[in-house]
């Protein structure tokens, strides 16, 4: 006779937890889900005896690889390279690469297996995976960062293809870094494809992939505020991070009438009182993204601002926080801090940045909460768009893009309620994300049977 999968959520993480040992962030984001699924699955025999989030939550295939380099000075540098590919049960592998000393096994496992749930809540056919290397850019030059992405993208071309698994950029990883990977790509494999997104728009890019993610992020924060009748005019806004994504989202709010009052990076926090304009953001685009600077510079350049050295800004009182640098970096007494200081909707732009204490305060004070999975889905859903305007060869006008990553945004929005209204005007948009998400890929995997 069949067994069912029939353990309780304690028993099933205590699974998870065993083997996957050393692996904290990867438990955490399987937790974050499973705390959801546990009471959705309840009544649905097949999804138990199918055993369909355990099947989920091991990665279909994690790819370990050594990449080695040589440094300016003559130096031969050894990095571990991955890609982790953990689902395309709805569509090819999809997920960005991340470059940063703090990647490793559990980081790329707990990425790829969120990415799983947001590429399906876009609607769009992507599977989840995602890659990496511990390899550190900042200090590098370009020569040096080059010859590393040339070396990564020898081992990595033959585990990706436009119809298999197509990597992005993420933390360490733009518009740069995309082109070397793509160059190594075509040169090994003498073939034209849409294998990377994020691409220039001269050699197959998308319009506004770019701005997207953190576009998106304060999309989905503004259609939380609508269902309170609110809007963003004339809202104070706390963001950490100063990256791409965190850039984009300060410039959207300054756009829709808000006031941006921190941006931070991995060295602490600038807190601005008079806002940050948008002459400002272009000035923190270009200190950040092409002198490679630090965000304490910004008080030299515009006095009236503070710097806090190895803080970061949830102690600065809001409306609306955004979340936009690194997972785990907004902890359960920063949130009680946002809610005690009035923040009424947090929306965030990286993954994972609320760790699990963070996430269960905000759900207790009821306050609105739309995690990353949903709230940062704008960038890959425009990386989903690019990689059908290479398939069709040919570019979407701005306006057009523009216009369907807004309508993905109000979809993710609506599937969040579809799934996470509680009744009493809460919406629960963890739960609602990942219900939504997991339904739509575990019914694939149940139409193909056992694989
Ligand atoms: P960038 O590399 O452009 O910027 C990252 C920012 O976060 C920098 O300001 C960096 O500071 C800061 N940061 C990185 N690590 C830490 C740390 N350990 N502590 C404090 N600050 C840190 O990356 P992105 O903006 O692209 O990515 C930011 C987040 O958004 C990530 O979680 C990413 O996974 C997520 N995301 C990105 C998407 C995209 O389209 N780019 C799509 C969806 C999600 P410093 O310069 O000092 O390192």
């Amino acid at each position: 006779m069949a067994v069912s999968d029939h353990v309780d959520l304690n028993g099933f993480m205590e699974g998870v937890k065993k083997r996957n040992p050393y692996q904290p962030e990867f438990v955490q984001a399987v937790q974050e889900v499973a705390e959801d699924i546990f009471e959705f699955m309840e009544d649905k025999e097949e999804y138990h005896s199918q055993q369909i989030l355990r099947r989920i939550a091991e990665p279909d295939r994690v790819v370990s690889f050594r990449v080695c380099w040589e440094d300016d000075a003559g130096n031969i540098r050894v990095q571990r390279g991955w890609r982790v590919q953990n689902n395309n049960a709805i569509g090819p592998y999809k997920g960005g690469i991340r470059f940063h000393p703090s990647v490793n096994e559990s980081v790329l496992k707990f990425l790829a297996f969120e990415q799983t749930f947001k590429n399906a809540l876009t609607g769009l056919p992507m599977g989840g995976g995602k890659g990496g290397s511990n390899f550190n850019p900042k200090g590098k030059s370009v020569r040096e960062i080059m010859r590393f992405c040339q070396s990564f993208m020898t081992e990595l071309y033959r585990h990706i293809g436009a119809d298999v698994d197509v990597p992005a950029g993420d933390i360490g990883v733009g518009a740069r870094e995309i082109g070397f990977m793509f160059g190594q790509y075509k040169r090994i494999t003498n073939n034209f494809t849409g294998v990377l997104t994020g691409k220039g728009l001269e050699w197959g890019g998308s319009l506004i992939r770019t701005e997207a993610t953190g576009y998106g992020a304060v999309y989905f924060l503004a259609e939380m505020l609508a269902t309170k009748g609110e809007d963003l005019a004339g809202k104070t806004a706390v963001i950490s991070g100063s990256g791409n994504v965190a850039t984009h989202a300060a410039e959207k709010i300054v756009q829709l009438g808000g006031k941006v009052l921190t941006l931070s990076d991995s060295g602490g926090f600038i807190h601005d009182p008079d806002g940050i304009t948008q002459e400002k953001i272009d000035w923190v685009k270009s200190h950040k993204t092409h002198r490679r600077g630090r965000i304490e510079d910004y008080v030299a350049a515009f006095p009236k601002a503070t710097f806090h050295a190895g803080k970061t800004p949830w102690g600065v009182p809001c409306d609306v926080a955004l979340p936009c640098a690194t997972q785990n970096e907004l902890l359960g007494e920063d949130a009680k801090t946002l809610i005690a200081n009035g923040c009424r909707a947090v929306s965030e732009g990286a993954n994972m940045p609320t760790d699990l204490d963070g996430v269960h305060a905000f759900k207790a004070a009821k306050i609105l909460y739309a995690p990353g999975k949903a709230s940062n889905a704008g960038g890959v859903a425009v990386s989903g768009l690019e990689m059908s305007q290479n398939s069709e060869r040919r570019s979407w006008k701005e306006e057009e893009l523009q216009q369907m990553l807004k309508d993905i945004m109000s979809g993710i929005h609506q599937s969040c309620i579809r799934y996470g209204d509680q009744g009493g005007g809460y919406i629960d948009y963890v739960k609602g994300a990942n219900i939504a998400g997991f339904k739509k890929v575990a019914d694939a995997m149940l139409a193909f049977g056992v694989v």
